[in-house]
C-alpha cells in the first residue's frame, strides 16, 4: 500500500462514528480485498475536471444544482427510476441555465448513496428493538433481526449497484438523452394541468426557437447534444471509501474511484476523525455539511486540515442551517472564511436542517420551509456580495408523497398514499421543478449585481 494513503489499521485507530459492527472480521476483510481488486468506478481526470468546475463556482461564475435519493436503494437500481431522477436533474438545471443565464455544474446524490448516518444506533416498535437501518449497504430496511444485521457482503452490492447505475447515466448523458431537442420528452410524463408545467413547456418551447435558430445559424453540435454529469455521496463507510481509493497512474496522487465527488456529513467532520483524515489524502473535491451549531473557527479548521494548500474548487461548504436559523447563523461562517482568503463554494441544502415527524410518523417537511430556507440563502449572500454558489436537494423522478405542499399542495393526509424513502422525505419532480423556477429567479436577479472579477469559464453547456 502506498505510503500516500494511510492504512486502515491507522484510519480504525482514529476517532469514528457511525461505523457499522460487523460480527465476523473475516468476512469484513475478506470484502475489503476483493474490493481493492475490482476496478475504480470514476477516473481521476474526471474528478479534476469537477474540481475545475467548482472552482469557478467559487469564483462567481458557475452554479452548482446537486441532487437525488437521500438513500438509494439496491432495489431502486431499475432504468425507469434513474431514468426519472435523471429526467428531473436535467429539466431543473435547464431550467436554472435558461433562466438564470449561468453555467450549471450538474452532480448526482447517485450511484453511490447507499450508506446513512443514524441519529440513534437502535430502532424500537411495538417494544421490540433492533438495530437502525443504516443504508443498503450496510443492513436491511425491512424491521426483522435478520434483515438488520449488518453485512459486510453488502458493500460489494453497493459497488455492483454504483457501477451500474453510473454505466446507465453515462450512457443517457453521453447518448442523446441529454440532447437538448429532448426537452419536451423529459416531460413526457410530468402531470400537465400544473402552473409548474405550464411554465416549463413555455420555456421548452423558447429553447426550441432559440435552438432551431442557432442550428440555422450554424452554431450548435455537440454541446447542445451532451451534458457532463457527475456522480456524488456521502463518504461514510470508511471501509468502502478506503477500498477504492487508489493512487492514479499519471499524477501518482490518491483518488477515492467510488465517486466525483464525496462529502462528508454534519455527523462525521471531526477535525481529528478517521473521515477526515482518509479524505485529507485523495485529490476529489470534496463537501462538508455544516450546520447550525458550526462557527466560522470550526469551518476554517476542517477546511484547513482537508485543504491546506488552498487548491481552487477542493472545497465545497454545504450549509443546512434550517428555515429558522440561516439569516443568523450562516453570516458569520461565511464573514470568517472569506475573510480568511479562502475561496469556496458555498452550496445550500435547504432539506436537513428543516425535517420534522408529523402525528402518525411520518418523516416530512413543508416545502415552504425548503423555500424559506433557499431565500434565507440568497438574502445572506446578497448582503454579503459573496455568490451562493449551489443547492444540494434531497428528490425524485417519482410522483412520491413524502413532502408537505407545493403545486399539488400536499397535505399530512396525503403523505400516506405514496411514501417510499427508506430514510429522509425527498421532493418528487413536481416539487423540484417549481423551486428550480424560484431558484432560477433569485440567481438570475442577483446575477447582474454580483461583481466577479474572474473570467468567464471556456466551458458552458
Ligand atoms: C444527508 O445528506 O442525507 C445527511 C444525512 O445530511 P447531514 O449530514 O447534513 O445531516
Ligand atoms: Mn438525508
Amino acid at each position: 500500500m502506498s505510503e500516500l494513503i494511510p492504512s486502515l489499521s491507522t484510519l480504525r485507530a482514529l476517532p469514528q462514528v457511525q461505523q457499522p459492527t460487523y460480527e465476523d472480521p473475516v468476512a469484513r476483510q475478506h470484502v475489503i480485498d476483493r474490493l481493492r481488486a475490482l476496478p475504480p468506478l470514476v477516473f481521476a481526470g474526471e474528478c479534476d475536471e469537477l474540481r475545475t468546475k467548482i472552482a469557478q463556482v467559487a469564483n462567481g461564475r458557475a452554479f452548482i444544482l446537486q441532487g437525488g435519493d437521500c438513500a438509494e436503494t439496491f432495489d431502486g437500481v431499475r432504468a425507469n427510476s434513474i431514468k426519472a431522477k435523471l429526467r428531473v436533474l436535467l429539466a431543473m438545471s435547464v431550467v436554472l441555465t435558461y433562466a438564470a443565464q449561468v453555467p450549471v455544474v450538474k452532480i448526482g446524490r447517485i450511484a453511490g448513496q447507499y450508506a446513512k448516518p443514524r441519529s440513534k444506533d437502535t430502532e424500537t416498535r411495538d417494544g421490540i428493538t433492533y438495530p437502525a437501518y443504516r443504508g443498503d449497504a450496510v443492513n436491511g430496511f425491512e424491521f426483522t433481526e435478520d434483515a438488520r444485521r449488518c453485512d459486510p457482503e453488502r458493500l460489494v452490492r453497493m459497488y455492483n449497484a454504483s457501477a451500474s447505475t453510473l454505466n446507465l447515466v453515462r450512457a443517457f448523458v453521453k447518448g442523446g438523452f441529454a440532447d437538448l431537442r429532448q426537452l419536451h420528452a423529459w416531460n413526457a410524463s410530468f402531470v400537465r394541468d400544473t402552473h409548474v408545467e405550464k411554465r416549463y413547456e413555455q420555456m421548452a418551447g423558447e429553447i426550441e426557437r432559440a435552438l432551431g435558430f442557432m442550428e440555422a445559424c450554424g452554431v450548435g453540435g455537440e454541446t447542445m447534444r451532451t451534458v457532463d454529469f457527475y456522480a456524488s455521496h456521502e463518504a461514510l463507510l470508511l471501509d468502502y471509501e478506503y477500498a477504492l481509493t487508489r493512487i492514479d497512474s499519471r499524477s501518482q496522487a490518491p483518488y477515492d474511484t467510488s465517486a466525483h465527488m464525496v462529502w462528508i456529513g454534519e455527523r462525521t467532520r471531526q477535525p481529528g476523525g478517521a473521515q477526515v483524515e482518509l479524505l485529507r489524502t485523495v485529490r476529489n473535491p470534496l463537501g462538508v455539511k455544516l450546520g447550525p451549531t458550526t462557527t466560522g473557527a470550526d469551518a476554517l479548521e476542517i477546511a484547513d486540515r482537508l485543504d491546506p494548500t488552498r487548491v481552487p474548487g477542493r472545497i465545497t461548504f454545504i450549509t443546512r442551517m434550517g428555515a429558522s436559523n440561516v439569516r443568523e447563523k450562516l453570516p458569520p461562517i461565511i464573514e470568517e472564511v472569506e475573510a480568511s482568503g479562502r475561496k469556496v463554494a458555498w452550496v445550500c441544502d435547504p432539506m436537513h436542517g428543516n425535517t420534522f415527524e408529523t402525528s402518525k410518523g411520518f418523516k416530512t417537511r413543508e416545502y415552504a420551509a425548503v423555500v424559506e430556507e433557499l431565500n434565507g440563502f440568497f438574502d445572506v449572500h446578497e448582503q454579503l456580495g459573496t455568490w451562493p454558489g449551489g443547492v444540494h436537494i434531497e428528490l425524485t423522478g417519482d410522483d412520491v408523497t413524502e413532502c408537505l405542499g407545493g403545486a399539488f399542495q400536499l397535505s399530512e393526509t396525503d403523505l400516506a398514499s405514496r411514501y417510499e424513502t427508506t430514510c429522509d422525505p425527498r421532493l418528487n419532480r413536481n416539487q423540484s421543478l417549481e423551486l428550480a423556477f424560484m431558484i432560477a429567479e433569485r440567481l438570475n436577479r442577483y446575477r447582474g449585481k454580483y461583481a466577479t472579477e474572474s473570467p468567464a469559464p471556456d466551458w458552458n453547456e
